[in-house]
């Protein structure tokens, strides 16, 4: 084993990669010099994380707040059923150092927010959405675009997806989202469903791109858009956009407290309020057309009530949730994300 892991074992396990004109032994050191930072580990991080970590990429940091469940089996390629109740940061990281013990490996079990991601991104060289939530995006693109660091956008639900590089100087994902869509009014996985090869397909285009920017190959801000089931693949070119806030004007919205997402805890009521950073109208009837499969609904004109799994969540048509039956923010946190979207 040990021959496997070490000296000349190293060029061994590079060997079928380190041939190809474009990655060649001086790529496989720029890989093994590079860091990353992959924020989210369910469909689309654990795929990156995989091949990343078997390309050679030298340090690997995975940051999640969540735990494996059964049902995220059937997509998230680093997690075994021993890994159910776990969270997903360490049983990605333990499954990594099995894969590739050459390389440094470093879980952070946290929320990703405003709060906290200026000193998670420090240091990287490139930073890469396994996210599931629009608002994280933001938090994302605001962070890296003032910090100078590229990103790579990616994100994927039913059985489609989209890829797109973000650089420095951008274009960036407000140049293409200038106003960001509000709480509740996108798909979730678990309320839309997710085949598991467009995470896959999606995830394997952004691992491409994430070695090519690595390997210091220029970057195109095109958003590739691709459906696994129809077949299909289009491609933008995202031009900068004209007084973009964020790449443009330097203004980080979503770093400062006025786009900032309330999450407080509602003391002696075992609950906890969201109150979204983008709040806006939301259809309630539609949303609840959406949830009935998953659980009771109860919705009128100005609150929808989910309950499912022990919790009860109560939607108001601005998008904000109190969620009953836990007093653990992240977890709320979570639930929203899941159920509500954004
Ligand atoms: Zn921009």
């Amino acid at each position: 084993m040990a021959s496997a892991r070490e000296g000349d074992g190293m060029w061994e396990r590079y060997s079928r990669q380190v041939i190809l004109p474009q990655i060649g032994s001086d790529g496989q050191e720029k890989l093994s010099e590079s860091r990353v930072v992959i924020i989210g580990c369910g469909a689309l991080g654990s795929v990156v994380a995989n091949t990343l970590a078997r390309a050679g990429v030298g340090r690997i940091v995975i940051i999640d707040r969540d735990f494996v469940e059964l049902n995220n089996l059937q997509r998230q390629v680093l997690f075994t059923e021993t890994d159910v109740g776990r969270p997903k940061a360490i049983a990605a990281c333990e499954q990594l150092e099995r894969i590739n013990s050459a390389i440094e490996v470093e879980p952070v079990v946290k929320d990703v927010n405003q709060t906290n991601i200026e000193s998670m991104i420090q240091g990287a060289d490139l930073v890469l959405d396994g996210t599931d939530n629009f608002h994280t995006r933001l938090v994302m693109n605001d962070a890296c675009v003032k910090h100078g660091i590229p990103w790579i956008y990616a994100a994927a639900i039913g059985t489609s997806g989209l890829v797109m590089p973000i650089l420095p100087d951008g274009p960036c994902l407000r140049c293409l989202f200038p106003n960001p869509p509000p709480a509740g009014t996108l798909p979730t996985c678990d309320t839309a469903g997710v085949l598991s090869t467009a995470p896959l397909i999606v995830a394997g285009w952004e691992s491409t791109e994430a070695i090519k920017l690595l390997l210091g190959k220029p970057g195109e801000p095109r958003l590739v858009t691709i459906d696994v089931w129809d077949r299909t693949l289009s491609t933008l070119e995202v031009e900068k956009a004209a007084g973009c806030v964020c790449c443009g004007k330097r203004k980080f919205e979503f770093l400062s407290a006025e786009k900032e997402e309330i999450i407080s805890t509602l003391c002696g009521r075992n609950a906890v309020q969201i109150t979204p950073a983008t709040p806006g109208q939301i259809s309630l009837s539609r949303l609840a057309a959406v949830l009935a499969p998953l659980g009771d609904v109860e919705q009128n004109e100005y609150i929808l009530v989910f309950r499912t799994q022990g919790y009860e969540i109560s939607v108001f048509g601005d998008g904000r949730a109190i969620i009953k039956g836990t007093d653990d923010p992240k977890l709320a946190r979570s639930l929203y994300a899941r159920y509500i979207g954004v």
